[in-house]
C-alpha cells in the first residue's frame, strides 16, 4: 500500500482539475500574466490557480517582490540558506518528476 502524500494528493487535485492549471502552467505564464499579455480566459484560469494554491500565490508574491528590487537598484545580500530553500521550493512545486 502506498502512503498518501502531499505530492500525489496534489496530483490527484491537478487530474481531478481537469481543464484548470497546473502549478507548472501558472509558472509558464508568469511573466505574460504580470506583463497583462494573457487572453481572458487564461487569465481567469491563472487567477482561479492562484486563488486555490498558496504555494502558488507565495511564488508569485516573491517573485513580484524579487522584480521590485531588480528594479529599484538596491543591492541586497541574500544568503546561501536562503538560495538553498530558494532553489528547493522551485524543485519541490514546478519538477513533476522529482
Ligand atoms: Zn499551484
Amino acid at each position: 500500500m502506498r502512503i498518501l502524500n502531499k505530492k500525489m494528493l496534489a496530483r490527484i487535485q491537478r487530474l481531478v482539475a481537469g481543464n484548470r492549471l497546473s502549478c507548472e502552467s501558472v509558472n509558464r505564464f508568469l511573466i505574460d500574466y504580470l506583463e497583462g499579455s494573457l487572453d481572458e480566459r487564461t487569465r481567469a484560469s491563472f487567477e482561479t490557480h492562484l486563488h486555490d494554491c498558496p504555494n502558488c500565490e507565495r511564488f508569485l508574491d516573491q517573485y513580484r517582490h524579487t522584480v521590485s528590487i531588480v528594479q529599484s537598484d538596491t543591492e541586497i545580500e541574500i544568503s546561501d540558506d536562503v538560495v538553498r530553500r530558494t532553489a528547493a521550493f522551485l524543485k519541490h512545486h514546478f519538477d513533476d518528476d522529482a
